[in-house]
């Protein structure tokens, strides 16, 4: 047996410590509440920080009920503030390609999906996490770790300092737990820019619930255009052109000036949110260190191009997967256990960015095959619903989920 699996270190003030409080973090505090354990989760921002724009708004079933599994009435309380569009719809070029509308769901089971910003799912997760007597220790910025063979010390930048058997890094995007193990990230960016605007509703002129993609929107100079509904608004995202200045599309002149040519003029007036982002395809080189003692999950680990919504549904994977991996090594499966998780979690990740990409291929079809195809697709549609199928899917890449042991569609 090795030190991992049998001899405690009186050092450790814990089993394990959660650095970040976003939406992963949580679900991983959750997550390993419900195993017996007692996180304690360091947050950088102060109690009620802001939490900007609708980011992650689609809550796949998958995720609602790894939350139901782990806070019993936790997922039906996020289905309860969210909402779901019955219709979809494509355009090409302005012409519509394809429409479907679903009957109204049955029964009192969680929906395929729900809508809603992600800052009320995590006003939801952290409301869980209180009830369940989860430890948030507020403004406590982690800026060293350091592991050995038996754990893992956490320094904040007031200078404490904390030990744990384990931790788990979900610290977001720019993780410092991430960096203070030397583990990087490698990957590509998206070559267009896209402009992310949120709309409030506007209930004297509400509009219909569709999601409604455009390829080639005639009044954006034929630019993309995805409009999507949430509880409370709408997700407008522009495609630019290679060549275009995002500043200038993703400036308040600039906002307007697009968002008239697409949406009723009521709502130009009711911009919540303005973002512009070159989407990151990247994945930890290893999500844990070399003594097994830190798990990296959500965008501490990956980060992937929104379409197919695979960024936060993943994270709450990675957070059950981790939960699981520190319980059974500390029971008895030590090191093994947190490489299983580490393998298992990178293969999803690279499943869930190739995923991802091939959503982006298809937004900015570099290959003129798949150019072709696009236009050759539009021509039969409105003869061949298939082709119209095809042109509403595939901007949210392959449905499927990752080769791995644990069934999970991310
Ligand atoms: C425009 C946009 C659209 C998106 N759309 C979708 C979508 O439709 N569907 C989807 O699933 N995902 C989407 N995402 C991704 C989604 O927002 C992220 O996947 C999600 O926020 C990741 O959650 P996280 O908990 O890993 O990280 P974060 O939400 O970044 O949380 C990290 C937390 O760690 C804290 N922290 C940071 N550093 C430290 C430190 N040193 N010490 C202590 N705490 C620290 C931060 O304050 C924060 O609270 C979108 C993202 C963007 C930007």
């Amino acid at each position: 047996m090795t030190a991992h699996e049998t001899t405690p270190d009186p050092l450790h003030e814990r089993e394990v410590l959660v650095v970040g409080a976003g939406p992963v973090g949580l679900s991983a505090a959750l997550a390993l509440h419900t195993r017996g354990l007692r996180p304690v989760v360091l947050e950088a921002g102060e109690e009620g920080r802001p939490r900007p724009g609708s980011r992650a708004l689609f809550v796949h079933k998958e995720s609602l009920k790894t939350l139901e599994a782990v806070s019993p009435g936790l997922g039906h309380r996020i289905v309860a503030d969210g909402m779901m569009w019955s219709t979809k719809r494509t355009f090409w070029h302005g012409r519509e390609v394809y429409a479907r509308t679903y009957p109204p769901a049955h029964g009192g089971g969680l929906p395929a999906a729900t809508s809603l910003p992600q800052v009320s799912t995590e006003r939801h997760l952290l409301a869980a996490c209180l009830d369940a007597g989860v430890e948030i220790a507020w403004g406590e910025q982690v800026e060293r770790v350091v592991t050995d063979e038996r754990g893992a010390t956490v320094t904040t930048t007031a200078g404490r300092s904390r030990r744990a058997a384990y931790v788990v890094g979900a610290d977001g995007a720019r993780s410092a737990v991430r960096s203070a193990v030397g583990i990087e990230m490698s990957g590509t960016r998206s070559a267009n820019s896209f402009v992310v605007v949120d709309v409030e509703d506007d209930p004297a002129a509400p509009l219909p619930a569709e999601r409604v993609f455009h390829y080639a929107h005639p009044a954006v100079d034929g630019r993309n255009v995805l409009l999507v509904p949430f509880a409370g608004g709408w997700r407008v995202d522009l495609q630019c052109r290679v060549d275009d200045d995002p500043d200038v599309f993703g400036g308040e002149e600039g906002v307007r000036d697009w968002l008239r040519a697409v949406m009723p003029a009521a709502y130009v007036e009711r911009v919540t949110w303005v973002s512009t982002y070159q989407f990151l395809q990247v994945i930890a080189d290893t999500f844990t260190d070399r003594h097994d003692r830190v798990l990296l999950i959500g965008e501490a680990a990956h980060l992937f191009a929104p379409f197919g919504a695979r960024g936060m549904n993943s994270g709450i994977a990675d957070a059950a997967s981790a939960a699981g991996a520190i319980a059974d090594a500390l029971q008895a499966d030590g090191r093994a256990a947190i490489a299983r998780f580490a393998a298992e979690r990178r293969t999803a990740a690279e499943y869930n960015r190739a995923a991802a990409g091939t959503a982006l291929a298809h937004m900015e079809p570099r290959d003129p095959r798949m150019r072709l195809k696009l236009h050759a697709a539009a021509l039969l549609a409105p003869r061949w619903q298939r082709a119209g199928a095809w042109l509403d899917a595939a901007p949210y890449g392959p449905r499927s989920g990752p080769p791995v042991a644990t069934a999970t569609k991310y």
